[in-house]
């Protein structure tokens, strides 16, 4: 019986070791279905010792674009044609488009943070204070102060780490910025408008670990973030809320890093709702 199904499926997918716990999948080929894409999503395990393979294997392939998780997300860097100046100066890639032969490096972490918070307002001039100095804080750390935040400050526990991310912001966007050592409780500083949680901290299935600040020092109005995806609701999310600040959460921020991603390859916007209702399926919401 003849089919109107087109064999010729375009391919993107995520490079990650292990990737077991990977949600993207989950999102993403929902939302292509949704937009009558007939797409394909692949979850791929790629060894740190196969990264130049595997790449040279989706360009071979002629894929549209793919993701990197851990361990790849430097690596990649060393791959590709070329890179957006966000991803140039996070020294991260999170996304690659493949765009007329060339494999262009890109970082949707910090552009999906930008979006949830330009929901809530402007960035420009805003004080914000970010607790971890990993991969995520570095990302929305940069893409803060690119898009124009008055001040920046780093909290982590490891000196070394926090001390070069504040001076990673500082000279790359000429934006104050400057490192405060974590150690007890932090006192989040009169005059902060945002905090962000850009550690571990609370992720499942440690869900009740307490983040160490005073939270006498979160104040009503303030924006409290965690990019903490699973789950949505986590502690602090709770506690500002009860305190009455302007919760963003993680699982938002997930969801338009990988809305922006789909944008960046298709062209076009998936619609956010599809993608939610997906990854809640799969994730302990
Ligand atoms: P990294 O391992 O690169 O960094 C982790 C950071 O958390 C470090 O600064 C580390 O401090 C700090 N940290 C961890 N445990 C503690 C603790 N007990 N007390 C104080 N500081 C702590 O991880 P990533 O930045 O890649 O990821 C961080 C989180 O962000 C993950 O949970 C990940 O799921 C989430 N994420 C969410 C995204 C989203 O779209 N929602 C996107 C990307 C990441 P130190 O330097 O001292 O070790």
């Amino acid at each position: 019986m003849a089919s109107s199904r087109t064999f010729k499926q375009e391919l993107v997918g995520v490079f990650g070791f292990p990737v077991a716990e990977n949600p993207t999948q989950a999102m993403i080929e929902p939302a292509f279905a949704d937009m009558g894409l007939d797409w394909r999503y692949l979850t791929v395990e790629v060894r740190p010792e196969g990264l130049a393979d595997a790449v040279r294997g989706a360009r071979a392939m002629n894929w549209r674009g793919f993701n990197l998780t851990i361990p790849h997300k430097v690596a990649v860097v060393e791959h590709l044609d070329r890179l957006s100046p966000a991803a140039e100066a996070i020294g991260a890639v999170n996304c690659v488009i493949h765009r007329d032969g060339a494999l262009i490096g890109d970082n949707t972490d910090g552009k999906g943070f930008l979006q949830s918070i330009s929901s809530e307002r402007a960035v420009a001039g805003i004080r914000a204070v970010i607790l971890g100095a990993g991969g995520a804080a570095r990302a929305i750390g940069v893409e803060l102060a690119l898009a124009g935040a008055g001040h920046v400050t780093v909290v982590n526990r490891t000196a070394e780490r926090g001390a070069l991310l504040a001076r990673l912001i500082r000279d790359r966007t000429g934006v104050p910025t400057e490192f405060a050592l974590w150690e007890g409780k932090y006192r989040i500083p009169e005059g902060s408008d945002l905090v962000i949680n850009a550690t571990s901290i609370g992720l499942f299935p440690d869900i009740e670990a307490e983040i160490p600040i005073d939270l006498a020092t979160v104040r009503p109005g303030m924006i409290i973030s965690d990019v903490i995806p699973n789950p949505a609701r986590t502690r602090l999310v709770r506690e500002a809320e009860e305190k009455g600040c302007i919760v963003l959460d993680g699982l938002g921020m997930l969801i338009n890093q990988g809305l922006i991603g789909i944008r960046l390859w298709t062209g076009r916007d998936p619609r956010p709702a599809i993608m939610r209702q997906a990854l809640e399926k799969v994730l302990a919401t």
